[in-house]
């Protein structure tokens, strides 16, 4: 049985680096070269339709027929002059990947003359089969159509042979079925609200963007260690093994030299990248071995989940022509750091703002202090559904762990900004030009010059401010940003219309704008103190000091998920139109019968595993023991200490053996039994609450054997294999 492992290995060992081959040598020569911007647009497009374009992208208007017509046709034409024979519609279904469903350019005329065909209406529109994609029961079985429907605010762009034309994708009632359609309306809320507060500082803005910064982490692994673990190639996680003598400890991997297999590898994705427009800019090995990181240049929101969801797929693709598969798992391997994928979120206007930026003068100080405590408050409110936003079978090991925030959601704004909300909550009423002790300077009227220390780092903390953004450290390597930021930027819009309200109250009772505004931000940090923690969220005490102020902590998935369906949050959506009460109910239902299956086939996976790979080999060695046993026997006697401590070894495997039978049948008469329950939220509960276990439990009982049987026999490829070959 352990041909299959050593087969893998002697292969994996003789891949080497693929050479990688350059379009030029300065990348800008071919940076968005398979991308249809407006730039090239204007090629194809008269003035007239290239305007509706542009006044479509900016501010979401409609596109006639006729237009679309002329689009279509520019489309076409500039993918065929890209080498493209098809085109689809390019969507992001709830399943964290991305759909297309390809169809040729060319139709046949009456006279079986071929043409290239490519018109506005198919263009703008297309009826996929809704049926097998999650739904959470909006579609039926008698109305199983979807539409498809262009989103011109995201370029089309050519893979292969194929035009991709990123879309939206709702059911045949108008429910979104996907994860843009609901970012995109969140982005238009917040674009809203924050262009209202905004206006209170300068009344020349007139569009706020929600900008998102990803950094994603991944594993590598050879392909054919891959191919020789069943658990891998169904799970993208590693359900057994030992860990590695050697594996993070000496953190000797982090920013460490890049492995030469490994660079090729990120040089050839990154080139297919720039050409399809995505700025990856950052490379680097992350804490575990075999683990790294790559991260772009920040874009608009819709822009940058795009792109994200791409790069996935680009990832997976071009790591085969270099013999490895990407891990996007969050937990491929126990034992070593997991990964995630920062969400770095900050807000532009159309004036070249950043506002989470601190100003140069008082005014600026200001505008910046308002949507930072805005945040704050925002995220005070609602971190429950942020929580339940990075909620997955795959997040779930990590977020809690001791590598990655804690499930418990606070915020992080370092010394110097502490110090300010402090001052504007305590200090405000009293009349105070500086402050010695902080050496806080006031600028004009009280509010004082704001220095940030970009270093005042904390890395423990699962939102955290630095310096110009927030950055939320929670998010899972394989989940689509949209979920994030749809709520992100939900409750930051909600949060700002209240802020206007108020605002706007004060005003009319002739308080001045400054005064108000300040007496409202000093409200606002007394009522949001509980969420700011500047100490280390990964500590014991945390959670305890949490629990005191009454903070969520919630680690199983499907428990946080539950804030999805909670009136406060139904409310919330429904009131801000981004989801309505069914829309969110069926996006619960999606999430819960995903986190079942996944874990009712991770002990599916397992079970055979360990009944079919392990048990046998387990026996196989046992019978050589059993040999020796007798021999050393017949030889030494059976008085002897050599030959009691063999007796013992085999007693050791032999109860190994047993335990993993026994629980190997527990659990699957378990999953027998929730799977008789109709309700997915409960048979995730009790998946999480029970089946886990089992998986946890049986794994250690193979990790015990692991360390016992002789290493020649050992079917599976082992941690030290799949962390260190490359
Ligand atoms: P670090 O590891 O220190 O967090 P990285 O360079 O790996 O830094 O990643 C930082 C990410 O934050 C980059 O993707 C960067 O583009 C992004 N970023 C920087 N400024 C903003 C901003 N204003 N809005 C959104 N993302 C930002
Ligand atoms: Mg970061």
């Amino acid at each position: 049985m352990a041909k299959i492992r050593f087969r893998a290995l002697e292969k994996a060992l003789r891949h080497k680096p693929v050479a990688v081959y350059y379009p030029s040598d300065k990348i800008s020569d071919y940076f968005g070269i398979n991308v249809l911007d407006v730039h090239k647009m204007k090629k194809y497009l008269s003035k007239d339709a290239y305007e509706q374009v542009l006044l479509a992208i900016e501010t979401g208007t409609r596109i006639d027929r006729k237009i679309a017509d002329h689009v279509a046709s520019a489309m076409k034409d500039w993918a065929i002059s890209r080498g493209a024979t098809h085109y689809t519609h390019w969507f992001h279904p709830l399943t964290e990947g991305t759909a297309e469903k390809h169809e040729a350019f060319f139709e046949l005329a009456k006279n079986n003359e071929v043409f290239e065909v490519f018109d506005g209406k198919l263009l703008a529109q297309q009826e996929p089969d809704a049926s097998s994609f999650p739904s959470g029961g909006i579609r039926n079985t008698f109305e199983a159509r979807g539409y498809t429907a262009w989103d011109p605010s995201s370029p089309a762009f050519v893979i292969g042979k194929t035009l991709c034309i990123p879309t939206i994708f709702i059911s045949y009632t108008g429910e979104s079925l996907d994860y843009k359609t609901p970012l995109l309306k969140s982005a238009t809320v917040l674009d809203k609200a924050a262009v209202n507060v905004c206006r209170l500082f300068d009344k020349n803005v007139k569009k706020v963007f929600a900008t998102l910064g990803w950094e994603q982490e991944y594993f590598l692994v050879d392909e054919d260690l891959y191919n020789a673990r069943p658990d891998l190639i169904l799970t993208q996680r590693t359900l057994m093994g030992h860990s590695s003598a050697k594996d993070q400890q000496l953190e000797d991997h982090y920013f460490g030299s890049i492995p030469e297999r490994v660079m090729a590898y990120m040089q050839d994705f990154e080139i297919e990248c720039h050409k399809l427009g995505i700025p990856v800019r950052t490379r680097h090995n992350e804490v575990a071995p075999n683990q790294f990181e790559c991260a772009p240049i920040f874009e608009e929101v819709n822009l940058a989940v795009d792109h994200n969801q791409l790069l996935m797929d680009l990832m997976a693709r071009i790591a085969k022509k270099h013999h490895f598969v990407a891990l996007l798992h969050e937990k491929p391997y126990n034992g070593v750091n997991g990964s995630g994928k920062h969400n770095n979120w900050s807000m532009a206007t159309d004036t070249g703002i950043n506002l989470l930026a601190p100003g140069k003068n008082a005014k600026s100080n200001l505008q910046f202090l308002t949507f930072l405590v805005n945040i704050v408050k925002s995220v005070n409110d609602y971190c429950d559904l942020l929580r339940a936003s990075i909620a997955t079978a795959g997040n779930e090991h990590r977020l809690g762990g001791n590598e990655a925030p804690p499930s418990i959601i606070s915020v992080f704004l370092g010394t110097r900004l502490t110090q300010m909300l402090n001052f504007i909550e305590t200090k405000l009423n009293e009349k105070v030009e500086t402050d010695q002790k902080t050496g806080l300077k006031l600028d004009i009227g009280k509010i004082p010059e704001i220095l940030l220390d970009n270093t005042d780092r904390n890395r423990t903390s699962p939102f955290a401010f630095t310096g110009n953004r927030f950055e939320f450290r929670a998010v899972g390597s394989s989940a689509n940003c949209a979920s994030a930021m749809i709520t992100l930027n939900t409750i930051v819009a909600n949060q700002l219309v209240e802020f206007k309200k108020e605002i706007d109250l004060l005003e009319s009772q002739n308080i001045k704008r400054e005064e108000a505004i300040l007496q409202i931000l000093q409200k606002y940090i007394s009522v949001s103190k509980k969420i700011l923690f500047e100490g280390n969220g990964y500590s014991q005490e945390w959670v305890e000091e949490a629990e005191r102020r009454g903070l969520p902590n919630i680690s199983a998935a499907p428990e946080a998920l539950k804030a999805y369906i909670n009136e406060k949050n139904i409310s919330l959506f429904v009131q801000n139109k981004i989801f309505s009460e069914r829309e969110l109910e069926a996006r619960y239902e999606v999430y819960v019968e995903n986190y079942a299956k996944r874990i009712q086939i991770e002990s599916r996976v397992l079970g055979d595993l360990a009944i079919n790979h392990i048990i046998p080999t387990a026996v196989q060695y046992q019978n050589k023991l059993i040999k020796n046993f007798k021999g050393t026997k017949s030889i030494l006697g059976k008085e002897n200490s050599i030959v009691e401590h063999s007796a013992d070894g085999i007693k050791l495997i032999s109860e190994l053996i047993h335990s993993i039978k026994i629980k190997t049948q527990e659990m699957i008469e378990e999953r027998k039994q929730i799977n008789k329950i109709e309700s997915y939220s409960e048979r995730a509960m009790l998946y999480s609450t029970k089946i886990r276990n089992f998986i946890e439990e049986i794994r250690n009982y193979i990790d015990n054997l692991e360390m016992i049987v002789d290493d020649e026999m050992w079917p599976l490829p082992k941690y030290r294999e799949l962390l260190f070959v490359r």
